[in-house]
Formats: structure tokens, sequence, C-alpha cells
């Protein structure tokens, strides 16, 4: 099953997507954190890729394409994936569907994750993430046992250099145009569930089954 995870930033995504790969057992394939470790491996370009990331601005496809066919090419996608910041343009949409279509899969389902502006920013602005594991912890509503440390594996606890309120402001504006109009070409192929995920509503575990309720009837 290969599952596309929509929503600006700060709306769940990944906390989300690692729940449903642990459910399904597939693995969740996240284009920041493939990139975040790209760059942390000073690959080729790095220097490129890191201001893009730092200044919270899409990457042009040349960077992004094959290191994400690349990591789809591996052993473990056999039973499919949670793909979790890609596509984020019609034209990546387009690439994802020739990379499935090389590897005779096909794209099962979008989720659409959707969130207030105002609770994605205080969610952002309280977010620190593990370099080491990519676990994520919110300060405020899901903060670490042991203050700085990763519950998972004791890495150091970080705030990623573009979680600043300015940035925010950046990436929703280059969400609202770039990417949501994926929405309606998603919606078109009848392929879309979209989700309220608000600490007023629903979040995690919750959220999860309404996932689950939807993909299993697809
Ligand atoms: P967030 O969802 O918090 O914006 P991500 O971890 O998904 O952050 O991505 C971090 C950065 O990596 C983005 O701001 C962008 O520079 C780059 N990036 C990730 N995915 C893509 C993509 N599909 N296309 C272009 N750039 C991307």
């Amino acid at each position: 099953m290969v599952v596309v995870m929509l929503g600006a930033p700060g709306t769940g995504k990944g906390t989300i997507s690692k729940l449903m790969s642990e459910y399904y057992e597939i693995p969740h394939i996240a284009t920041g954190d493939l990139l975040r470790s790209y760059v942390n491996d000073n690959k080729k370009d790095f220097q490129i890729i890191k201001e893009y990331m730092a200044n919270g601005e899409l990457l042009p496809d040349i960077y992004l394409n094959e290191i994400l066919e690349d990591r789809i090419a591996k052993i473990d996608t056999i039973n499919g994936f949670i793909l979790d910041g890609y596509p984020r343009t019609i034209k990546q949409a387009k690439n994802l569907e020739n990379i499935l279509r090389k590897r005779n899969m096909r794209l099962n389902a979008v989720i659409n994750l959707d969130t207030p502006d105002e609770e994605i920013i205080e969610r952002i602005l309280n977010r620190v993430i593990c370099p080491n594991c990519g676990s994520i912890y919110n300060l405020k509503f899901a903060p670490p046992v042991v203050e700085g440390h990763c519950d998972k594996c004791d890495g150091k606890l970080i705030k990623r250099d573009e979680d600043t309120e300015e940035k925010i402001q950046d990436r929703l504006r280059i969400y609202d145009e770039e990417t949501k109009p994926l929405i309606e070409y998603y919606e078109k192929e009848n392929k879309i569930f979209k989700v309220l995920v608000s600490s007023k509503t629903k979040m995690g575990k919750e959220v999860l089954k309404d996932i689950t309720w939807y993909l299993e009837g697809k």
C-alpha cells in the first residue's frame, strides 16, 4: 500500500505517518528526514540543499528526485510505504506516478491533514526533534520524560533552524501556493481523505483510527 500524506508543516504529518508506519509495518519515507541525513553526510551539493532547507524554501526537483527514487528502490518498500513531504507540487505528483509505474506500484490513497493556522504556529514553536532517530516532541503537549533527551534513543533534542515564527509564516504561504493545488488534483482521482487534526478535536492515535477505517474501506 502506497499512501501520500498531505498537510501544511505542523499538522502532525510526521507523528501520524510514524503511527501508520508501525500499524501497517511499512516504512515511513519523509523527504525532510532524507534531506537532513543527506546534508549531515556532506554528500554532493549539500551546501546548496542546506540553504534551501534553512530558508524553508522548496528545493528544486533536480536535487531531490534521485534521492527519493533511490530511497523508494530499497527492498523494504516491497509492501508499500508512507510518503511524507512529497509530492509538494503537481509536477512532483506526476514524477511520483512515474516512479511508481516503473516499480509496478500504484498510489492507493492520499491523506490530507488539516489544522488551524494559529495552532500550527504554536505547535511548531514548541517542537523539538531528535536528530538521531527522528522522534518529534512538543514541549507543551508531548514533552520528553527527561528534559532535552530523546525517550527512545537518548539523543540530544534540538530545535530545527527553520522553526521560527517568521519562517513558519513563509512555509505556510508556500504551502498554500504550491501544495494546496494538489488537493484538487487528488480529489479528481477520488483518492483523498481529509482529517481535521486539532487539540480541540482529535490528535495522534485517534486520527490514526479514522485513517485506518478509511484505508480499510479502499
Ligand atoms: P516541514 O514539513 O516542517 O516544512 P520537512 O521536514 O518536510 O519540513 O522539509 C524540510 C525542508 O526540506 C523543506 O522546507 C524543503 O526545503 C525541503 N523539502 C522537503 N521535501 C521537499 C519536496 N518535496 N520538495 C522540495 N523541497 C522539499
